[in-house]
């Protein structure tokens, strides 16, 4: 997506539309490629020396909704590395492609993302809100993140349990996890699949492979590396490629509410999408909620819903941060006034 009045890396006015998804422009005063962490340790250390901290970090750019024009000094997460150290277990950098990484893993039989296949993005921030998807979520498979202090320059590894997984949240997207830059991570794998079909759509396709999968994917031995061509279809299918439409998946997140509010909202709106959770809560389906009040496939001043799920904000007119949140805070105010539900943006905003 880099375009011919792109600049070089490392030299000011670095262009970062073709770094983040929603293709939003931005300049970067001063853009910085990091492929260790020994590199990342001296970078943080003289941007604290010359005052230019904090600097934006991006990965792939799939999660964030840039809203300055300018910003001194990104550093781009580029630390590569996959180490299979048997019976499941693998140790994966920052860096590597989130989508790559599912793929090498069913190569080595090491079983359990393969609902996550085709998720943008890096390997460091796929813990940051505990990636999700068909039912499945990365925080069921990480046994450990190693991670680099901001301000310090220390290096520690956090625990699982340190990491807080939650419904598309862990510690690392509260205020005192952002303060930890993600070097790598661990993850306990299967060594026998185990297809998660919980969710209808998925188990449908499954079940009408010859209508996604073409004649080579559907001799592909392997059930779980078959699904993962499955749910790549799906998607395809489903979301617009953000290289041709600008987007950042899912824009609001699914609102939590208690069992009694979900049966209030029920009597007053029979169709309404919700899934209980553990613990009584129930979660809505956003998407049900913004195609009822009549907002699925609206575009307005170059920023829309997308027609097929109007979940994912669609930035066609490359507009800048600001019409972006403009547009979303609409949508906010109208699911509110319509249903009384808070929707929360989940892409972070810098
Ligand atoms: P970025 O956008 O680069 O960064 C996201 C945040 O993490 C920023 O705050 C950034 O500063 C920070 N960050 C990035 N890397 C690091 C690091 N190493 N250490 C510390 N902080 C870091 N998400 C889902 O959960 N499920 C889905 O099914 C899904 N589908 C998507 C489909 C589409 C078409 C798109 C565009 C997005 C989708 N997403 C989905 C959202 C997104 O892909 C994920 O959140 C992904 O993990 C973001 O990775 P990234 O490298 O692009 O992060
Ligand atoms: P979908 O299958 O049309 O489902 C719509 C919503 O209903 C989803 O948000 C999903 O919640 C929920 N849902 C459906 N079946 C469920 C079940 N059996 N149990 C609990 N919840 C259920 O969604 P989609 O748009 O095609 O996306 C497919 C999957 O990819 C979903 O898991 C979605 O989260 C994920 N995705 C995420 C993003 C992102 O940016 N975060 C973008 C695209 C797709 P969940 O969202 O909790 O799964």
């Amino acid at each position: 997506m880099k375009t011919e009045a792109d600049t070089a890396p490392g030299v000011a006015g670095f262009n970062l539309a073709g770094f983040n998804t929603l293709s939003i422009p931005a300049i970067a005063e001063r853009f910085i490629e990091v492929t260790t962490p020994e590199q990342l340790r001296e970078e943080l250390a003289s941007l604290q020396a010359s005052g230019l901290q904090p600097a934006l970090i991006l990965g792939g750019g799939s999660n964030v909704v840039l809203t300055q024009s300018r910003y001194p000094v990104v550093l781009h997460l580029q630390m590569k590395g996959i180490r299979f150290r048997g019976d499941g277990n693998v140790t994966v950098a920052a860096g590597e492609n989130w989508h790559g990484f599912v793929e090498r893993t069913l190569e080595h039989k090491c079983y359990g993302l393969e609902n996550l296949a085709l998720i943008p993005g890096s390997c460091g921030a796929a813990p940051i809100q505990n990636i999700g998807a068909y039912g499945v979520e990365i925080g069921e498979f990480v046994t450990a993140v190693r991670a680099m202090h901001r301000q310090s320059g220390e290096s520690r590894s956090f625990s699982a349990d340190e990491c807080r997984f939650a419904y598309r949240d862990s510690y690392f997207k509260g205020p005192e996890g952002r303060q930890w830059i993600i070097l790598s991570l661990d993850l306990q794998l299967r060594t026998q699949a185990r297809l998660n079909l919980a969710y209808p759509e998925l188990a449908a396709a499954w079940a009408a492979q010859s209508d996604w999968l073409n004649e080579s994917e559907l001799q592909i031995t392997d059930e779980a590396q078959r699904l993962a061509r499955v749910v790549a279809a799906l998607r395809r299918y489903k979301l617009p490629d953000p290289a041709v439409t600008p987007n950042s998946g899912s824009f609001f997140k699914n609102p939590i509410v208690d069992a009694q509010r979900f049966e209030d909202l029920q009597m007053r709106w029979p169709g309404i999408v919700g899934y209980p959770l553990a613990g009584g809560q129930v979660k809505l389906a956003a998407g049900w909620l913004i195609d009822r009040a009549g907002h699925k496939g609206s575009v307005s001043g170059g920023v829309g819903l997308h027609h097929r799920q109007a979940l994912v904000l669609v930035n066609p007119g490359r507009c800048r941060g600001a019409a972006v949140l403009d547009f979303a805070s609409r949508i906010q105010q109208d699911i509110a006034r319509h249903f009384a539900v808070n929707l929360e943006i989940e892409p972070d905003q810098y």
